[in-house]
């Protein structure tokens, strides 16, 4: 079981890496606290949906990213779930 330090330490070290050998990162907000959290950006016209958890607040999360933008929204059975 990892710490929510963990996970955004790592994630921060994922999203670093990725940068530095080019891979696309977009950025959005958490649908729970705001914050910005990163992920990779998907090729054009490709849609990657995938349930996440946030790294900074720990919440639950369904994700929809395009190469244009992202979505996260809170599924109502996740909405009361912690970790
Ligand atoms: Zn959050």
């Amino acid at each position: 079981m990892e710490s929510i330090s963990d996970l955004k330490k790592e994630a921060e070290q994922y999203f670093c890496e990725a940068s530095a050998r080019g891979t696309p990162v977009i950025t959005f907000k958490c649908p729970c606290c705001s914050k910005e959290l990163r992920t990779l950006q998907p090729p054009k016209g490709v849609i990657w949906d995938t349930l996440s958890t946030c790294w900074h607040c720990g919440a639950g999360f369904f994700k929809i990213a395009t190469q244009d933008e992202v979505r996260a929204q809170v599924p109502p059975s996740l909405g009361h779930a912690k970790q």
